[in-house]
């Protein structure tokens, strides 16, 4: 029999209990540009729609996440050490209407290869394994989804370079890459985010097949795969349409009015869920009741609105 492993300290679960008791779970406001080059229109899109339940991390999760932030003021200490201007740190970046957001690691003059040409900077953190890949591949090919923030940051500043630095969390090394803006990229991936943005219901899925490797991996696995009901929320609701008014704005057709970011969360009690969401067949609308009856997959009948109504 193989040796059980040892408890963790009391100590050590104190500290990890300190970072999950000051964690908060939020919903983002639009996609972030960090994972706005997924390769799956659909999760994007469900990610969007804050359709799939709040994901948790533990405190040994949220620590590593401390880490890499850590990391970041660390590259800009090294960067600054060399003689690169570092600026514009937590500078933000709006893009489709406001509903592409992020912010950038800084800007700055000064790296050694071309000193006199602007770059953005994007750092990252890594283990050794996927440090290999990236010195191996490089980003575009390596990761994707940076790739597409370093473009979309580039995009959103106009510049024409961006500084990809990657440090190791195992080793402590260090790799850097300097990605051209790549125009064409760029429009054909906000063209790809701004008709994500606008769909009324899930797009395609990347793979029909559940055991597909991305899909195994996706934090929609349930309500992709498995029929889980969506989140109520105004972003779920048939009656919600994202605008374009540069400021991540949403309208409500129900009540004829914009939602705040506090009304979407809360819903109200006319919700209906868009019937792409729902896990059945539509087989009848009583529009004076504002109802919507299914025929669930898992049997029976469900009918939405009667019981919020
Ligand atoms: S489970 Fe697969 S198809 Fe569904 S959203 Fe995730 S990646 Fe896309
Ligand atoms: S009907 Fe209610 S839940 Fe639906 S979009 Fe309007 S305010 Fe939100």
């Amino acid at each position: 029999m193989p040796p059980l492993p040892k408890p963790t300290t009391s100590t050590v679960q104190a500290i990890y209990r300190v970072y999950e008791e000051a964690a908060e779970s939020w919903d983002s406001l639009g996609i972030s540009v960090g994972e706005a080059n997924g390769a799956c229109d659909r999760a994007i899109w469900y990610s969007f729609r804050w359709a799939t339940p709040l994901e948790s991390y533990n405190g040994k999760q949220l620590r590593l996440f401390d880490t890499g932030n850590r990391e970041e003021d660390r590259l800009v200490d090294d960067l600054r050490r060399i003689g690169v201007e570092v600026y514009g740190q937590q500078d933000r970046i709006r893009l489709v209407g406001g509903h592409v957001r992020g912010k950038c690691d800084g800007k700055g003059f000064g790296v050694p290869e071309a000193p006199k040409t602007e770059h953005l900077f994007e750092f990252k953190s890594s283990n050794a394994k996927n440090m290999r890949q990236i010195a191996k591949l490089g980003c575009e090919k390596a990761k994707p989804l940076h790739y597409g923030q370093c473009q979309l940051g580039m995009h959103a500043f106009g510049l024409s370079r961006c500084l990809y630095l990657v440090a190791c969390k195992d080793t402590d090394d260090l790799y850097g890459e300097r990605i051209e803006y790549d125009l064409e990229f760029c429009l054909r991936l906000l063209a790809r985010l701004e008709r994500i943005v606008s769909e009324q219901s899930p797009p395609s899925r990347i793979s029909d097949k559940p055991d597909w490797f991305e899909c195994k991996l996706c934090k929609h696995y349930a309500a992709c795969h498995e029929d889980q009901m969506p989140r109520v929320t105004c972003r779920s609701c048939l009656h919600s349409t994202p605008i374009m008014d540069g400021n991540a704005g949403w309208d409500c057709s129900r009540w004829n009015k914009p939602v705040s970011f506090d009304e979407q969360k809360a819903a109200c009690p006319a919700h209906l869920f868009i019937p792409a969401l729902v896990p059945g067949e539509q087989i009848d609308v009583d529009e004076e009741n504002e109802t919507i009856t299914y025929r669930l997959r898992a049997g029976g009948l469900w009918v939405d609105g009667a019981t919020t109504a």
